[in-house]
């Protein structure tokens, strides 16, 4: 029997407001533990919260970007849980009535099929502190208690691992482009629980879940669900009872490990926090947060395909990030070369930027200087060869590659005449190999070229080169 996963998703994205949701202390990232807090972060008694207005607009901002509908009244809910890492004792959350409800992510399948990923619902809440566990005892750190967070949960409509890392590959592109979170998944902004079951293949009854805890990198995500795929269709085809469970990760091990049963799951008892007024969402802000949406990234991809002319391919490589899409676009526009444009910028810059831990805003040089590059190729006064060498330097020194050219003495040698002596004097230097070369061996004519490339330190054009050589070596 073939069997399929199901799977389904629950995404926690920290929001990129200046302060938290319920007081004003910074969010930023770091900073000496406990030093971003205050009396309503630390739960302290008779703190009261204040919600941020702009954790509302966030959390619309995003419902709209995936296609959600708004819940105009909805509140804050109380989660009750004891762990030192929630001063107050409960987390405040968004539980019958979230913000945002029924949206969905269109992904791309392998043969180019669209598919649509719903969401079910999208809701607000705080982030915890952190627990730091040393040799000497257990110490917590609230700096981050309190950031504001949305949670969005997806049905479960994913039907494979690739297809789970497609989803929050698109989630991630979406979020970030709309600039509600940084989504670094390195700092923790962007962190995913994954739900998984199996059932045989077309089958409409899912099967028992397992819920794989605060994964923060995709590969490792696909990795434990592939992982579990296969654990619970070895348990199914033994004819196994599963039971839901929660576990986690251990990517040194590439297994996954049961943290509690559905028996031992809390129970958080919920209520309406009380200490928060219901929320009145208007139409006319609904309106006001749709306009500041931008072009989002699919429909940026396909402006460039229809604009530029590049690959579908490369317009989804290149609108992965905003600031990778604007880049690309002022390139394009300026060099009138799109597709060497996404040449560069999805070969050697990405390779550069991929080796150095960098991104795009990172780059010294800008889209203008890129731009030039492209020129002085595609007018022949460099080869793409010494482009990639200049490209290195514009990389290190931010300069432009005009002076970077001149500098380094690389203009190209289109000098036919100079090009000519230079062919002569080699094959006067190598008389075996021309005696090669009547003999029949042709392969010898790159050798030549080789040798031409050397000895003007890269600098003839090499089309050139390609013509005299052979030219001189018909004459032998
Ligand atoms: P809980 O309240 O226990 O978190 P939810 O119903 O909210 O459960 O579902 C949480 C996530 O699990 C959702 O993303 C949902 O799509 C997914 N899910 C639910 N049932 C299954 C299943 N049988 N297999 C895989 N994922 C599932
Ligand atoms: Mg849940
Ligand atoms: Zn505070």
């Amino acid at each position: 029997m073939d069997f399929e996963a199901v799977i389904g998703l629950e995404v926690h994205s920290e929001l990129s407001t200046d302060t938290k949701i319920f007081c004003g202390c910074s969010t930023e990232f770091g900073g000496q533990p406990n030093t971003h807090v205050c009396p309503t972060c630390l739960g302290l008694p008779g703190a009261l919260p204040r919600l941020n207005k702009k954790v509302v607009e966030y959390g619309i901002k995003a419902g709209l970007a995936l296609n959600c509908s708004i819940n105009k009244v909805c509140r804050m809910d109380r989660k009750n849980y004891f762990y030192p890492d929630c001063p107050k004792n409960y987390q405040i959350t968004q539980d019958e009535i979230p913000v945002c409800h029924d949206g969905y992510i269109e992904i791309e399948l392998d043969n180019g099929d669209k598919k649509k990923i719903g969401i079910e619902r999208i809701h607000i809440e705080e982030d915890a502190g952190k627990l730091l566990h040393t040799d000497a005892g257990s110490l917590v750190d609230y700096n981050r208690a309190g950031v504001p967070l949305i949670e969005i949960v997806s049905k479960p409509d994913l039907r494979s691992p690739e297809e789970a890392t497609k989803y929050l590959e698109k989630l991630k592109s979406i979020l970030s482009s709309i600039e509600v979170s940084d989504c670094k998944m390195e700092q923790g902004s962007l962190r995913c629980d994954g739900n998984i079951s199996v059932m045989p293949k077309g089958s409409l009854e899912f099967g028992v879940r397992s819920e794989i805890k605060n994964m923060n990198s995709f590969k490792a995500l696909e990795k434990a669900f592939e992982y579990e795929y296969k654990r619970h269709v070895e348990a199914v085809k033994n004819g196994e009872e599963l039971e839901q469970d929660t576990r986690r990760w251990d990517e040194a091990k590439g297994v996954t490990f049961a943290m509690r049963s559905k028996e031992k799951a809390n129970d958080y008892r919920y209520f309406p926090e009380g200490d928060l007024v219901t929320l009145n969402i208007s139409d006319e802000w609904i309106e006001e947060v749709r306009k500041s949406i931008p072009e989002l990234p699919h429909e940026k991809a396909e402006r460039f395909v229809k604009e530029f002319s590049i690959p579908k391919y490369d317009a989804s490589v290149l609108t992965l990030t905003m600031d990778m899409a604007k880049f690309f676009e002022k390139v394009a526009v300026e060099s009138k070369d799109a597709k060497a444009a996404s040449n560069w910028l999805m070969g050697d810059i990405s390779r550069l930027m991929n080796k150095n831990n960098m991104e795009v805003k990172d780059l010294k040089f800008n889209p203008s200087q890129l731009a030039e590059l492209i020129k002085v190729i595609n007018k022949g006064t460099i080869s793409n060869n010494i482009g990639k060498k200049v490209l290195n330097s514009m990389f290190e020194s931010g300069k432009d590659p005009k002076v970077i050219i001149e500098e380094k003495g690389l203009i190209q040698n289109n000098d036919e005449g100079e090009i000519l002596e230079v062919v002569k004097k080699i094959m006067e230097e190598n008389p075996k190999v021309v005696q090669d070369y009547k003999d029949g061996n042709k392969r010898v004519l790159g050798f030549f070229v080789g040798l031409v490339m050397k000895a003007t330190k890269g600098k003839a054009n090499p089309q050139i080169v390609n013509k005299i050589v052979n030219q001189e070596a018909s004459k032998l």
